[in-house]
């Protein structure tokens, strides 16, 4: 599979992790799946709050991710479930589906975490932006295999005008 976004996208995820730092920033990745060709388009990103709190931590330690308990937004992000939702119920009114997810590591590589790996679900696209002292250093893209590891999946960068051809239904 690949990825086909745009450089403004990548200038917005850039700006937002920035925005989030040190904390991990996060966000949702809405566009369009094409089975023949096996890529996805970004249509739309939809930037979130890191809504990683004490209460998110306590669950995931109670279900069996005992490192949970410790970590902070520094390390992890979460996606509350009613954007998530939120977002979902637009995309489908749109035409549109969820295709991946976008965060950012502070201090970090722009690899996947044990964590990542733990929660990813297998069609999306995982990018991943390496930010350090505030600044955006790396920005990577990742999908599942069959083995439910990550392997990278290739970005290609549409020009902006194409990207607004792709989405008729859009009004904005
Ligand atoms: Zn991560």
């Amino acid at each position: 599979m690949a990825l086909i976004l745009t450089q403004e996208h990548i200038e917005r995820m850039q700006a937002h992790a920035a925005q989030a730092y040190p904390h991990e920033g996060c966000g949702l990745l809405v566009g369009t799946f094409a089975p023949e060709t096996e890529e996805k388009s970004l249509v739309k990103l939809v930037l979130l709050e890191n809504a990683w709190a004490a209460d998110v931590a306590a669950a995931l330690a109670e279900r069996g991710q005992p490192q949970a308990a410790a970590m902070t937004k520094a390390r992890r992000y979460w996606i509350d479930p009613q954007e998530l939702l939120a977002t979902q119920r637009q995309a489908r009114e749109d035409g549109l589906s969820i295709i991946g997810v976008y965060h950012s590591h502070p201090n970090a590589e722009a690899v996947p975490s044990e964590c990542d790996r733990e929660l990813a679900w297998s069609t999306y696209s995982y990018i991943i932006v390496s930010i350090r002292n505030g600044i955006a250093v790396d920005l990577q893209n990742w999908q599942l295999d069959n083995n439910h590891q990550f392997q990278p999946e290739p970005m290609k960068i549409a020009p902006a005008s194409a990207a607004r051809d792709r989405m008729p239904l859009l009004s904005s």
